[in-house]
């Protein structure tokens, strides 16, 4: 596995991958894990040539202490690729990676603005500015992002879109621990009690199903998942939405759709978390 940690470097070696092989990406964060490693399988089953980033995006972060506690383990992420046998790691320095560059200035029509958008102000154009930097720089074919953060798969589809730019976004399934925990790199900073609580979110969400789905309406199942996720030791919802699963826009009556997307974001005791369910009736 080629190992880059400069865009000079990784601008090098992108120009020798041959031109007709096709190029897979997958940006990640680090602290990489099962998750993480899922979509670097269907980038290998899909492309010629795999490349993932690791790069702790300081523009992302809304509050400077996640950013500072975000967990690290460079390292540890190298074996891991080179066990799944990824072709190349980017590894950037902020200076580096934002050097000369302005950002991504683009209207992302307000579907960045609702649920996580409004709950982290600037979260999405840091999202935007980052992947659309290392667009520019991987030139993908194909590009790997997990539902777990549905709403930053649906601002990822947008920008590229409004950019026209010729990558094909790929949402991948959320990967789950045995107790159905959604993973995440933020899951280490849980203990193991903290682990048993956040679990129980999954559970929740999965008591809807398509069956029972049509015996609620919108406000009371969104009172029912609130008070039923807020009951468990340790949780705070942050909020509980039902959307249309395009577009997030709030669902006010199930009775004349067929999909819907529930989506949460609660603190297990300081640490934020996200997880979303999608139905399909
Ligand atoms: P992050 O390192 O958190 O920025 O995540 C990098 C990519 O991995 C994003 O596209 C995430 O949606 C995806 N991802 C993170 N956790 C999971 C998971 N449990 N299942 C599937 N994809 C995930």
């Amino acid at each position: 596995m080629i190992i880059s940690r400069s865009v000079s470097d990784f601008l090098k070696i992108r120009s020798n991958i041959g031109k007709t092989l096709s190029v897979g990406f997958v940006p990640t964060m680090g602290a990489l894990h099962e998750g993480h490693l899922s979509l670097v399988k269907q980038a290998k089953s899909n492309c010629d040539f795999t490349i993932v980033s690791i790069f702790v995006n300081p523009r992302q972060f809304n509050d400077i202490n996640d950013y500072i506690k975000y967990p690290k383990s460079f390292e540890k992420d190298i074996k891991l690729l080179e066990d799944v046998s990824c072709d190349l790691v980017f590894i950037p320095d902020k200076n580096d990676i934002y050097r000369d560059f302005d950002g991504v200035d683009i209207d992302l029509d307000g579907i960045d603005s609702v649920l996580e958008g409004k709950h982290r102000p600037g979260h999405f154009q840091g999202v935007i500015d980052i992947v659309g930097r290392l667009f520019e720089l991987v030139k993908p074919q194909k590009a790997f992002f997990g539902k777990k953060d549905y709403q930053q798969l649906l601002v990822i589809k947008t920008m590229t879109n409004k950019m026209d730019l010729d990558v094909e976004i790929v949402g991948c399934e959320i990967v789950r621990e045995k107790s159905g925990l959604a993973m995440s790199s933020r899951n280490t900073r849980l203990t193991n009690t903290q682990r048993e609580n956040a679990a129980q979110i999954n559970k929740i969400l999965n008591k809807i199903t398509v069956k029972n789905i049509l015996d609620y309406n919108v406000e009371t199942l969104i009172d029912h998942l609130t008070n039923e996720i807020n009951k468990v030791d340790n949780i705070k919802t942050e909020y509980v939405a039902i959307c249309e699963p395009d577009t997030l826009k709030s669902v006010y009556s199930i009775r004349n759709i067929n999909k819907i997307i529930i989506l949460v974001a609660f603190f297990c005791g300081n640490v934020r978390l996200i997880d979303n369910k999608y139905l399909h009736f």
